[in-house]
């Protein structure tokens, strides 16, 4: 119950097309994660290819993460869980070793596999010092022992991805088990009109409409952003002619002779 999703590659149902922009970060997942996980034989010799267990993707809110986290465990093959930081925090608080041991141990049953850790900086946050929650330092530790049980496996293809709005938060052990950091940023304008077009591919839209126009209108947005408020207004266009065409039958519909029936219905009414 304490993790949020278990999904197997072929059901997660997003792939790396589906993200508009993040090029770069779509490179590095490529080489850090989906290669070593489908051809895990290229990577097993020596120490300078060790394929990586831990990766941090940070940045704003609504840049991508989770999206991504989803694709690349499509892309590598690989199954998917997902747990949250501060629902495991606040809900299981009593139970830090028990879930954080049955966590690793599922874990290593479904490799390859992806282990998705959003707001990492809820779990495994700096020390809180005096104040902070016995059950909470309990489980941050036995993440921790667990997590290094597993990159001593070297043949298990596990990886932790974390995600987070709040790096400057994370423990500095906990830095040290990310070592591949991510920077997923806001799109400029070029890869906002990417993200619209993904948006919108599917709609048979006006030959003159204008992705350039929209994009360069939302300086500073981030795709869920566009989703939320672009989309919403094309969804509100697109409604338009059905309303009009919805007037045009009411028009019909009350003629002079229908009027006048409807009048006399209510005298005598
Ligand atoms: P948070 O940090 O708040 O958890 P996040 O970075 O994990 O946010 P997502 O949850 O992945 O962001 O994004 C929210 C939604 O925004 C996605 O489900 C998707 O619909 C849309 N979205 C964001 N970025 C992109 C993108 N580059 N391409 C396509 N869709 C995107």
């Amino acid at each position: 119950n304490f993790i949020s999703s278990v999904v197997p590659p072929g059901e997660i149902g997003v792939k790396f097309d589906d993200i508009g922009a993040l090029e770069d970060v779509k490179k590095a997942l490529n080489e850090l994660v989906i290669l070593p996980m489908r051809r895990p034989e290229l990577f097993s010799r020596g120490n300078l290819l060790r394929p990586c267990k831990g990766i941090l993707l940070f940045g704003p809110p609504g840049t991508g993460k989770t999206l991504l986290a989803k694709a690349l465990a499509t892309e590598a093959g690989a199954n998917f869980i997902s747990i949250t930081g501060s629902t495991l925090t606040s809900k299981w608080f009593g139970d830090a070793e028990k879930l954080t041991k049955a966590l690793f141990s599922f874990a290593s049953k479904l490799a390859p596999v992806i282990i998705f850790v959003d707001e990492v900086d809820s779990l495994l946050g700096a020390r809180g010092g005096a104040f902070e929650h016995e059950a909470t330092r309990r489980m941050r530790n036995e993440f921790m022992a667990a997590w290094d049980g597993l990159r001593s496996k070297e043949n298990q293809r596990i990886l932790i991805l974390g995600a987070t709005n709040r790096p400057f938060d994370l423990d500095d052990a906990v830095i040290r088990r990310l070592p591949r950091r991510i920077y997923v940023d806001l799109p400029d304008a070029e890869n906002r009109m990417k993200i619209l077009s993904i948006f919108l591919a599917q709609e048979n839209l006006d030959s003159e409409f204008q992705f350039d126009k929209l994009a360069n209108l939302t300086d500073g947005y981030s795709g869920s952003d566009l989703k939320s408020s672009i989309v919403n207004l094309c969804i509100a266009a697109a409604y338009r002619p059905v309303q009009e065409l919805l007037e045009e039958e009411k028009k019909l519909y009350l003629t002079d002779e229908n009027i006048i029936c409807l009048k006399k219905f209510d005298f005598e009414g």
